[in-house]
């Protein structure tokens, strides 16, 4: 079997991945969530030119002498607090003391700052002169009617929030989550309250695959462990295709219990295997039984890690029509020289920093797919090029950050 390309393996994913679709929430509970409507705002913010400092709304013309030294001399006429409207229009010689925030009152087109203004009794000293509009904040200079504020396909920021709110919607409609089975497979995994003996050890996968998953915007359900028999992993991969996407751990590769294709081959067609040129995580089964995507990741931890985040994250963002389905990726200078053999794209746990102006990334520790320490000390994948060999030391490469 050749191998394939990260991105042609990607491609190939992502034409089998379907938007789930809509449902409507809350405001409070749309942080996270990913918008699923245009958002049409319905009205201007600010709603009419307000006020942005605290002072004296007045007639710029009236005090274009105004200096310390020659203060300019206005009658206040009256009080404008934020929330309420001026009961006159302001003629010249008059000032109304104004609040950040409230209407500018018909009359006036300027808003002198209390910093700049003396008062005695109903007598305001100017002591600086104003331009036309000065401290004014336009009506709709936030936004206009009818304008578009946010566009779908975002995944909500505590920002878009203030947004949402900033218009007054409530409720909002938002991608479904896809509910995502994790099914992980071997006979020497255990669950974590049961007692390891001799070659047993625990199903990190599963709870792994869960918080990526959590993190992507799914809806995990841990499935448990199956046996390396193909009865056992029909049986319970039979259970996991009552959800949107399934996705396994361990029995994808060569060896002679690696049951988890021919198990998927016999329960539907469309069944795709293959070694992708990438490092972890070299074999990769996919297809989809009837409508359901199944992801059969590799079962070393950090294979099935980095593949996850290679296949089913971006997966998963199509699934909840995220218009922007790429990793968070900068440039970063690496510290030290790394080596490796062409032919595969490698991905090394990486820690990167911002330092002084620029990102750097080191690789954090020890690179092997079953060292999950390395990657749980990474905020970072660093990409290893497929035909690279060698990077130097100061030379700049790309880093996907981590979710
Ligand atoms: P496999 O692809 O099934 O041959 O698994 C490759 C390696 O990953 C083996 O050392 C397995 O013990 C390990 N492995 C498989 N599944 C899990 C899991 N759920 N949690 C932790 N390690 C696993
Ligand atoms: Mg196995």
């Amino acid at each position: 079997m050749s191998m394939i390309q990260v991105q042609d393996a990607l491609d190939t994913i992502l034409a089998k991945i379907n938007f789930k679709g809509v449902e409507k929430v809350p405001l409070e509970q749309a942080l996270g969530r990913v918008l699923a409507e245009d958002v049409v705002s319905r009205i201007n913010n600010p709603p009419m030119d307000n006020s942005a400092m605290d002072g004296y709304a007045l007639i710029a013309e009236d005090i274009q002498s105004a200096t310390p030294e020659n203060p300019v001399k206005l009658e206040m006429v009256e009080e404008i607090a934020a929330g309420y409207t001026a009961k006159g229009v302001l003629q010249p010689g008059q000032a109304m003391r104004i609040m950040t925030g409230a209407p500018i009152p018909a009359g006036a087109n300027a808003v002198l700052m209390q910093e700049d203004t003396k008062k005695d009794g109903k007598i305001i000293f100017c002591e600086d002169k104003a331009d036309v509009e000065e401290n004014i904040r336009k009506a709709g200079e936030d936004v206009k009617i009818g304008e578009v504020v946010l566009k779908k396909g975002i995944p909500l920021s505590p920002a878009h929030i203030g947004m949402l709110a900033v218009v007054g919607r409530s409720q909002i409609a938002v991608s479904q989550r896809p509910i995502v089975a994790i099914l992980s497979t071997g006979d020497e995994i255990l669950e974590l309250d049961e007692t390891p003996e001799g070659p047993q050890i625990f199903n990190s996968n599963g709870h792994m695959l869960a918080a990526q998953i959590k993190s992507a915007g799914g809806l995990p359900v841990y499935l448990g462990i199956a046996k390396d028999t193909e009865k056992d992993l029909m049986e319970k991969f039979e259970w996991a295709l009552q959800a949107d996407i399934v996705v396994s751990s361990g029995g994808v590769s060569v060896g002679d219990y690696d049951l988890v294709k021919s198990s998927l081959q016999k329960m539907g067609q469309d069944m795709l295997f293959w070694k992708v040129a990438m490092k972890p995580g070299k074999p990769l089964a996919f297809g989809r039984i009837g409508e359901t995507p199944i992801f059969g990741l590799p079962g070393n931890p950090v294979s099935s890690f980095v593949s996850f985040e290679q296949f089913v994250r971006p997966s998963l963002k199509k699934a909840l029509g995220c218009s922007d389905l790429s990793h968070k990726t900068v440039k970063a200078k690496l510290t030290r020289t790394i080596k490796k053999k062409p032919g595969r794209l490698h991905f090394l746990s990486a820690v990167v920093s911002w330092t002084g102006g620029e990102y750097t990334v080191t690789p954090a520790g020890e690179q092997g797919s079953g060292i999950l320490k390395s990657a749980s000390n990474a905020n970072g994948l660093l990409i290893f090029p497929l035909e690279a060999d060698e990077i130097k030391q100061g030379q700049e490469v790309a880093v996907q950050l981590l979710e």
